[in-house]
């Protein structure tokens, strides 16, 4: 008979293969106390041990395909910056010396100490941070504690061909590697969706469900399985029947990619002839080389505050005329969107002050904000922004606006900033275009007021929608309340793209809904022409573009907008996407 298991879907698409169970534990630590003439040996030893756990990260690093998204990259880079943190590499020695206990021991009760902190946090994104530090911890205890070869490091051995892995716990170094020896999907008893661990899969495109408790109980050894990342369920023992329709399903979804693989070199046009322009959202320069190969109109959203994280130190101006000029020379004439610094909030700097961390920070200094507070920060941006306009197109956006003060503000300073550079004959667009981002329902309401001062506006529904319902984006127990089709957040919208209509000025949307094939027809119907989303998105929102007929789809969207709540509204979108060729 087929066992299901139900888990948590954090990334999508289907698996099928054997079973390879991960058995590493956690390390049991003795709590052993240190004579105090063989203390430091001791601490020579737990050095020792974070200087190869330091050493198996960049290996890791250095496996990492080049093609691989750079935010893969990042997630190994945040384990080494807590391995090299103080919180792990001095408290544990000052207990050390305080207690006379052995390294391991130490490491325990810091690890403790930490993730108490951790669980006291009301931030469930922050709350998922405490997992990377346990992660990191164990990492260090296995090589303490010469359990070290957690990981089958055959190295360039596909030994994990078509294998799925059933853990207690991944960390991303862990997919990395996995998946360089061929693990194809990936179960996991502990985590959720906003791990790093969750976030890093669906980049990589690998099926994965987290979440299942005792799954190395109920699964065995080299058992085929299947995986359906869709539904977060687990199948094994399928019957023929089951199997048959899982392969069809592959096969099915595999020749839609192929399909759509053809769509590269094909102009985004609607049925009725209407272009649409499709651009991309970026985060570092090094995304550049997997956009050329999408072949998108322009970068619609490039989130610079990437260059600024993880860092103890801030990009001059001149390192980032450098990265700005990257972009722009890499995307050969086609427009890059540079947004200004959109600090504060989920993303922080790493020496942000503690005054810099209030209550509500995704309503407190962030974003423009911070920009127009602290001129050290926005001034070196906006000059390296401006130079890199003279290399190609950029057009200069500003986030989080929420007042045409604000934006008079910016244009101040854009304006000065451009008179040093003609004083200084420093090369620069002066028709640079400076378009903002209306994400805050203050912005949205007046549209039309913002579009007298600006040359396009960009709709970041990712916030919109969260400050539009009062739901906090990242807090799950909300979650189920985050709906891009309330009636509020559908009038806004269409609010947003009749004010740009009537300035004669573009508009575009470059949140997470954009990018979401669901809502494709319904934004065209409501005059979108622009959209920006994540890469991998391009194709299949390019598909429906070209197979609809926006004059039909009009006035079916206007008949959305009169719906009175969230589900009605869907319900009519999915009706309208139903119609093939409409
Ligand atoms: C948005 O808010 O929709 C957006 C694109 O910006 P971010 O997700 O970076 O806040
Ligand atoms: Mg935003």
């Amino acid at each position: 008979m087929t066992l299901a298991i139900k888990g948590i879907a954090v990334s999508r698409g289907v698996a099928m293969g054997r079973t390879h169970l991960l058995e590493r534990g956690r390390p049991d630590i003795a709590e052993t106390c240190i004579p105090h003439e063989h203390l430091e040996d001791e601490i020579a030893r737990l050095h020792r041990a974070i200087d190869i756990a330091n050493m198996q990260l960049r290996q890791i690093q250095e496996k990492i395909p080049r093609s691989t998204a750079t935010n893969i990259a990042a997630f190994i880079d945040t384990h080494l910056l807590m391995l090299n943190d103080p919180a792990l590499s001095d408290a544990p020695v000052e207990i050390m010396r305080s207690r006379s206990c052995s390294a391991e021991w130490a490491l325990k009760l810091q690890l403790d100490s930490l993730v108490r902190v951790f669980d006291e946090m009301n931030d469930p994104y922050l709350k998922t941070r405490r997992d990377d530090v346990i992660h990191v911890v164990d990492r260090i205890l296995r090589i303490l504690t010469n359990m070290n070869e957690e990981l089958p490091l055959h190295d360039g051995a596909q030994f994990l061909q078509n294998r799925i892995v059933v853990a207690d716990d991944l960390t991303p170094a862990d997919i990395v590697l996995l998946q360089h020896q061929g693990m194809i999907a990936f179960i996991t008893e502990s985590g959720g969706p906003l791990s790093h661990t969750a976030i890093l899969a669906r980049s990589l495109k690998l099926p994965a469900i987290v979440g299942i408790r005792h799954a190395k109980r109920y699964l065995l050894n080299d058992e085929d399985i299947i995986i359906d990342g869709d539904q977060g369920i687990v199948l094994s023992k399928a019957t023929a029947p089951i199997k048959t329709y899982y392969e069809d399903k592959q096969r099915s979804s595999r020749q839609h990619y192929s399909r759509l693989n053809n769509l590269k070199s094909k102009p985004t046009l609607s049925l009725d002839n209407i272009t649409v322009q499709l651009h991309a959202n970026a985060e570092l320069p090094e995304d550049m080389q997997t956009l050329r190969d999408t072949n998108v109109d322009g970068i619609g959203l490039f989130r610079s505050e990437y260059l600024f994280m993880n860092r103890d130190d801030l990009p001059d101006e001149e390192e980032q005329f450098n990265a700005y000029s990257k972009i722009v020379s890499a995307m050969s004439g086609k427009p890059v969107t540079i947004r200004t610094l959109d600090l504060g909030a989920d993303k922080a700097l790493k020496n942000m002050q503690q005054s810099e961390c209030p209550t509500n920070p995704a309503l407190g200094l962030r974003a423009i904000r911070l920009c127009l507070k602290d001129p050290g920060l926005f001034m070196p941006q906006l000059r390296a922004i401006l130079r890199a306009s003279a290399i190609g197109p950029v057009r200069l956006m500003i986030p989080m606006l929420s007042s045409t003060e604000e934006i008079l503000q910016v244009i101040n300073i854009v304006d000065n900033i451009k008179m040093e550079l003609r004083r200084l004959k420093i090369d620069y667009d002066e028709n640079i275009p400076v378009g903002g981002m209306i994400e805050v329902p203050a912005a949205a309401i007046t549209s039309h007021l913002f579009a007298r001062h600006l040359d396009f506006l960009s709709i970041g529904t990712n916030d919109l929608i969260q400050y539009t319902l009062a739901i906090d984006r990242i807090d799950e127990d909300v979650n189920y309340l985050y709906k891009p089709s309330h009636p509020s957040v559908l009038f806004l919208i269409r609010k947003i793209i009749e004010a740009g209509e009537n300035a004669g000025i573009p508009v575009a949307m470059c949140g997470e809904m954009a990018g979401d094939p669901e809502y494709t027809r319904l934004l065209l119907g409501l005059g979108l022409r622009e959209f920006s989303m994540q890469p991998n998105a391009i194709l299949e929102v390019k598909n429906i573009i070209n197979h609809s007929r926006i004059s039909t789809l009009e006035s079916a969207s206007l008949d959305v907008l009169q719906c009175e709540h969230a589900d009605e509204s869907l319900t009519l979108i999915q009706a309208i996407n139903s119609q093939q060729h409409q």
